[in-house]
């Protein structure tokens, strides 16, 4: 018997082994090619070397060294790459453990940004319906995934929601693409003059939304929008990056290919790859020095922010992924995976939608493909697809089970940038006979 604690209480889950480029292998020695890294942490794969020998050699160092006492050379080094690759002004950077302990850390800078400067009544959070930032408390109250909050509710936190960019459920007949993204983006300017135009600290989302929706990107001009309405009410820009940047999208941050900068960038997976655990929270120069010429303290923190062997990894990921050009595999290899998956389910009865960017890829589940009507909650047609690639040797991430009887279920796909091109053919193969068996 197992004294771990799984998510799934009656899950029997098989025990990882070992990596192997693109694959894990279990206790049995059954291969299992992971097409969502998990959920998209391992953007590398499964045995990187250069990583785990910078981790090693850090570990040989010294292992961990509390912020409070000192700073290490590669956290000081990851920030300083960090900064150079980053969008805008970004130019500090905050080391954390996590994507909800960076996404808790951006809420909190808001807020505490807004005393620093003499503006405390700001300390209103926007967010978005169908996002995902994180368990803690805070977290899960600026996501907006009633099925995950309905059990915690009232949630410590009001946070405010307007819709997400979703054009696929959310464009009008007749209306274009553009015209839509700047309706919905036009719903935060509608939200900040109802809570009151001085109350409103931060905006945030995700410039692909992941884990609730299966990659879903804003249509074009919408975050130009955003951005805009941001800096009239005078609202900061938290952009949620955790499982859509680190070069998920095909560029390093999802947010250069919408052509803006957020006042505050939170990441994490891709960072560590899966070889530590490690998130990060940037800031502008100009908040950070209102909290140096405040307060001087940011308060916030963790035992484990900034820990060196953490940071190691991260530094050695971004090498892997600048210096040896891993970005750059991945558009190509995301536009390979699509049209392969436009050619297995493009007209697959079930398929109401196959979505997203990079290496970053959604597919929708419906009952009719026509109407796009989801299947009943209680089919949990997701999990099934995600047992049945399992049995299939195939890792790919289930979604589904949202409150708002809207969504349907989602399949993620996240590959490691590593991927070859006759994985991208086991991919599509494993996930149709999946689909088939879980659909039977
Ligand atoms: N934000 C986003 C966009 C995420 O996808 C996730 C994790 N799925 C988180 C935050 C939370 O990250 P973590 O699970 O590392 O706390």
């Amino acid at each position: 018997m197992s004294h771990v604690f799984p998510r799934h209480t009656k899950a029997k889950l098989p025990v990882a082994s070992h990596g192997d480029g693109a694959y894990i292998v279990d206790s049995d020695g059954k291969r299992y090619l992971d097409a969502c890294g998990g959920a998209a942490v391992s953007c590398l794969g499964h045995s990187d070397a250069a990583v785990t020998d910078a981790v090693r050699s850090q570990m040989d160092s010294i292992a961990f060294a509390h912020t409070g006492f000192f700073t290490s050379p590669p956290a000081e080094a990851l920030a300083e790459k960090l900064i150079a690759l980053a969008p805008g002004d970004l130019d500090r950077v905050y080391f954390v453990s996590g994507g909800s302990e960076a996404v808790e850390a951006s809420l909190k800078l808001a807020r505490q940004y807004f005393v620093e400067i003499g503006q405390p009544q700001r300390k209103h959070i926007i967010a978005r319906w169908q996002s995902y930032h994180g368990n803690t408390l805070g977290a899960l109250a600026a996501g907006g995934n009633r099925w995950r909050r309905a059990q915690f509710e009232p949630l410590l936190v009001d946070m405010a929601h307007i819709d997400p960019c979703f054009v696929y459920r959310g464009q009008e007949e007749g209306e274009s693409e553009f015209d839509y993204g700047q309706r919905v983006a036009n719903q935060l300017e509608t939200e900040i003059q109802r809570l009151g135009v001085d109350s409103v600290a931060a905006f945030v989302a995700e410039p692909v939304v992941g884990a609730t929706l299966g990659a879903v990107p804003a249509v074009e001009g919408y975050f130009k929008r955003i951005r805009e309405i941001c800096d009239q009410y005078g609202v900061l820009l938290i952009l949620d990056e955790v499982m859509c940047g680190m070069g998920r999208t095909g560029t390093l941050f999802a947010c250069d290919h919408d052509g803006v900068a957020p006042d505050i960038l939170c990441i994490a997976k891709g960072l560590g790859a899966g070889y530590q655990p490690i998130g990060a929270m940037l800031c502008t120069g100009a908040i950070y020095d209102a909290i140096e010429q405040g307060s001087g303290l940011f308060q916030h923190g963790h035992t484990y922010i900034g820990h060196p062997a953490a940071c190691a990894a991260g530094g050695a990921v971004l090498t892997r992924l600048i210096d040896d050009g891993l970005v750059e595999r991945v558009t190509p290899l995301g536009e390979a995976l699509h049209t392969r998956l436009e050619a297995r389910f493009g007209q697959h009865p079930h398929v109401g939608d196959i979505r997203g960017r990079g290496l970053f890829r959604g597919l929708e589940l419906v009952k009719d493909r026509e109407t796009k009507t989801p299947f009943d909650p209680g089919h949990k047609l997701h999990a099934k697809v995600k047992q049945a690639a399992m049995n299939e040797g195939l890792m790919c991430y289930p979604m589904g089970g949202t409150l708002d009887g809207q969504r349907g279920d989602h399949i993620l796909l996240a590959p490691p940038f590593i991927l070859e091109d006759a994985q991208l053919d086991e991919i599509t193969d494993k996930l149709d006979r999946a689909v088939t068996t879980a659909l039977a």
